[in-house]
């Protein structure tokens, strides 16, 4: 997962570093744009102030030629109205300051003698744009054009005036694809609204002089801002001076349309970022728990059961990658050896247990096994209740036969000898056993005395009847001396008892003349002592 992070991590950082430079750059064309559209009415109003004074100029030159000495001035000066549908009026200013002549009839005789755009075309006989006026009735700003008539050889100059109406800003949203939240106003010097469109409030002919737009727009003669209009709401403003004036136009489009707009894309590429980030980290979650994780859990899994001694358990590569096929033979590899070894193991441990337990010699038990036997015998008898009979025998002048054939001859008559014994003890838990040297045990779990008396003689008889020689001995031939005993154990003996007593009528027998059975409790105390 860290790995498809750190593939995704540059991509995701990538988008959104593109997503932020396109929000930069979508919300400065946003910019351009109510810039361009502010320049764009500037232009307009330049180009309908030049049209008006190309007018006027030929307005000036044919008054001079005509209707200086026709007695309808009015009339001619209707006809030049009529196709400039952005000169609302024409009058002439006398020199006296009073208009003499006008397109509109209740402004004759006004005295203007006072206004400086008057008093400014007399004197330097140039035509001059009056401040923007608001025409109160109408709601709509003018701007005056006063145009000198010079007529030659003559000192006094007539004015001719005309309001330009500013019909252009009515204009202004043609082209610009309509935006809801747009604004645009004319504002003069003084922060008065001359002309507004698409404003909600009723703001031409408010004074504004304090709000911050009219402040900022005032600053600089072009630029663009960023804050709250005339009507409160945030928008993004472009502003122009038109030459001559301290006016301003300004136009704004509401942030909230063009920023919410690049809000909700940039929003939707986040989201696309985001899902793709989730789903290429969900896919390498999924690709590796399947690929990598499961089949190195299931290989630690089969490794935990082998350590733990379960030597059959295999896993199956089934679908996985193929590198890991070699791990999970390798692992069955090693539970096939483990199982081997073990097997090898437990066969040796057997025989040496078999070698520990029994005589090389005779092939009959050691003295070490008996010991353990009969200390489980007695144990069980004494919990049952049962008899257990003991035979001890020793072979009688054995010295003198190993003297007499040495000592290899000496070796296999006690193996001969043992084979009897093995013969002889023909019970299913009768246990024979190698004492030491020449002597021998028969142990006969739940046997009474006469079992054990039976067995004792048929063992003697048996030696003798091997016939072997032993010329030192007074008989000739190889013979025992057997000592039997047969106890029920009492709760506190120990089994060394029983093989005391044993021991004891085999002392016994030897004292009467070797070759014989004798029973322990036959024997007189006098003798027995
Ligand atoms: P007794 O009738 O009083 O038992 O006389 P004995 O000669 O058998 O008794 P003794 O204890 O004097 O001698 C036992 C002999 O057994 C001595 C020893 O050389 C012999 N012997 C003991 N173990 C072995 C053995 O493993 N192989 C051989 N060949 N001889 C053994
Ligand atoms: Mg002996
Ligand atoms: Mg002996």
């Amino acid at each position: 997962m860290l790995l498809a992070l750190l593939a995704v991590v540059p991509l995701i950082l990538d988008r959104v570093h593109l997503t932020e430079t396109n929000r930069v750059e979508r919300i400065q064309t946003a910019y351009a744009e109510v810039v361009t559209v502010a320049h764009r009415a500037r232009d307009a109003q330049i180009e309908t102030i030049e049209a008006a004074r190309a007018l006027m100029q030929v307005v000036a030159r044919a008054y001079v030629a005509t209707a200086a000495s026709s007695s309808d001035c009015a009339s001619f000066l209707w006809g030049f109205v009529s196709d400039a549908p952005w000169v609302t009026s024409l009058s002439v200013v006398g020199p006296d300051g009073r208009i003499s002549c006008s397109t509109r009839r209740q402004v004759i005789g006004l005295d203007l003698s006072d206004r400086d755009y008057v008093n400014d075309v007399q004197r330097t006989r140039h035509y001059v744009l009056s401040d923007y006026l608001l025409e109160r009735s109408y709601e709509k700003s003018t701007v005056l054009m006063a145009f000198p008539i010079v007529r030659p050889g003559v000192a006094e100059v007539d004015v001719l005036l005309a309001p330009i109406d500013l019909h252009w800003l009515a204009r202004l949203g043609q082209g610009v694809e309509s935006r809801a939240g747009m604004a645009a106003y004319l504002i003069d010097g003084k922060g008065t609204v001359l002309a507004g469109v698409q404003s909600r409030e009723r703001l031409v002919g408010r004074h504004f002089g304090d709000h911050p737009l009219v402040k900022t727009v005032q600053a600089q003669p072009d630029g663009t801002a960023t804050l709250e209009g005339f009507d409160g709401v945030r928008r993004i403003y472009g502003y122009t001076s038109l030459p001559g004036t301290d006016a301003r136009i300004v136009v704004g489009f509401a942030e909230r349309e063009v920023v919410g707009k690049i809000d909700r894309d940039s929003g939707i590429a986040y989201l696309h970022v985001a899902f793709f980030g989730l789903l290429t980290v969900m896919a390498a979650w999924m690709v590796g728990e399947h690929l990598i994780v499961e089949p190195i859990r299931a290989l630690a899994r089969t490794a935990t059961r082998i350590g733990q001694g379960d030597l059959k358990v295999r896993t199956d590569p089934g679908s996985w990658a193929p590198e890991f096929a070699p791990l999970a033979s390798a692992l069955a590899d090693m539970a096939d050896r483990l199982a081997t070894r073990e097997r090898e193991l437990r066969s040796v441990n057997e025989h040496l247990e078999e070698l520990a337990s029994i005589d090389a010699l005779s092939g009959l038990a050691n003295r070490r096994s008996f010991d353990a036997r009969l200390a489980a015998e007695w144990h069980q008898a004494a919990e049952a209740g049962h008899t257990v009979g003991l035979l001890m025998v020793d072979v009688d002048h054995f010295k003198l036969f190993n003297d007499s054939y040495g000592h290899v001859q000496g070796d296999a008559c006690l193996r001969q000898i043992g084979r009897v014994l093995t013969a002889v003890a023909d019970g299913p838990s009768d246990f024979a056993a190698r004492w030491g040297g020449e002597e021998f045990v028969l142990l006969l779990p739940g046997a009474g005395l006469d079992r054990a008396v039976a067995i004792a003689e048929r063992l003697r008889l048996a030696v003798m009847a091997l016939r072997i020689r032993n010329e030192g001995a007074p008989c000739g031939t190889i013979t025992v001396s057997v000592g039997v005993t047969a106890h029920v154990p009492a709760a506190d003996s120990r089994p060394q008892r029983l093989i005391e007593a044993a021991d004891t009528a085999l002392y016994a027998a030897k004292r009467r003349g070797r070759n014989t059975t004798v029973i322990d409790r036959d024997i007189p105390l006098a003798e027995a002592g």
